[in-house]
């Protein structure tokens, strides 16, 4: 059993790592299973698993049903990581096309949907979470890109957060918490090469922010270089941090906020970003 809970009156000093593990579906569940086998040799701690109803359009298995239930039981976290992951939408001109078909390779799926769409999509995960009892406090949507109709969609949901590369954002409300992440890319060498050098700098960057985010993909274990990039970001940040699934760092980061700022609006932030593309 993870230890997760966190006490408030410590909580201004206490410094916090997440572990998000991405792109959870039938397909990828041996990938991520064996990330997850590169996490526990680094430590037993409690990580959020972005979970994908209808990952590319594939149908979610009794096998990975049992398997996300077993692991919310052990005190991991599941969160709505959209619905089937893929950007379907024409692109509308050059650069538009260039962004969603070369930066996410197709795989924004929230970024130019309607509100409409946003709000059937959303309401389809939440219904899955219900029908398989999961707890479900966090959206986060694939490769973080929030169009202007699913920060709309978002408004009218009952989720504690949201995330994006740059920050975590309370909802409702949008008050953000800043912290990058630390994200590979293993698509290609020279994909994998920059994020290495982009992933020694960001922890250095980030050394003194109380939050930590580690963000790991299926195959982040399956190259060595990049696998041990990350355990050694994991086990130096577990030297000061305490890890904590993201939907129990934004509950006690909401306790700990001071007064209420009257409902401080964040514009949505989604930048891109050379080496950190899903
Ligand atoms: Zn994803």
């Amino acid at each position: 059993m993870h230890d997760t809970t966190v006490t408030p009156s410590r909580f201004e000093s206490e410094r916090f790592l997440c572990v998000v593990l991405h792109d959870v579906a039938a397909s990828t569940r041996a990938a991520c299973m064996r990330t997850l086998a590169a996490i526990a040799q680094v430590a037993d701690v409690p990580v959020t698993l972005l979970a994908v109803p209808r990952y590319h359009g594939e149908t979610p298995t009794p096998d990975l049903i049992d398997w996300l239930g077993s692991r919310s039981r052990k005190g991991d976290e599941l969160a709505l990581h959209g619905w089937r992951h893929r950007d379907e939408l024409a692109p509308e001109g050059p650069l538009d096309r260039l962004r969603r078909r070369v930066y996410t390779r197709g795989e924004g799926e929230f970024w130019a949907i309607s509100e409409r769409e946003a709000t059937r999509r959303i309401d389809a995960g939440v219904a899955w979470f219900r029908d398989n009892g999961w707890p479900l406090a966090g959206f986060v949507a694939p490769a973080w890109l929030l169009g202007p109709g699913a920060w709309q969609a978002l408004a009218t949901q009952r989720f504690e957060y949201t995330s994006t590369l740059r920050e975590l954002v309370h909802l409702p409300g949008r008050r953000s918490v800043k912290s990058q992440s630390v994200v590979y890319s293993t698509s290609s060498a020279w994909r994998r090469q920059s994020s290495l050098l982009w992933n020694w700098v960001v922890p250095r960057l980030e050394s003194r922010n109380p939050l930590m985010r580690l963000e790991l993909h299926p195959r982040d274990a399956d190259f060595t270089a990049v696998r041990r990039s990350w355990q050694k970001v994991l086990e130096r940040a577990l030297r000061d941090r305490r890890a904590v699934t993201v939907a129990d760092f934004m509950r006690h980061d909401r306790a700990g906020a001071p007064t209420q700022v009257p409902a401080m609006t964040v514009a949505p932030s989604t930048q891109w970003q050379s080496t950190t593309a899903e």
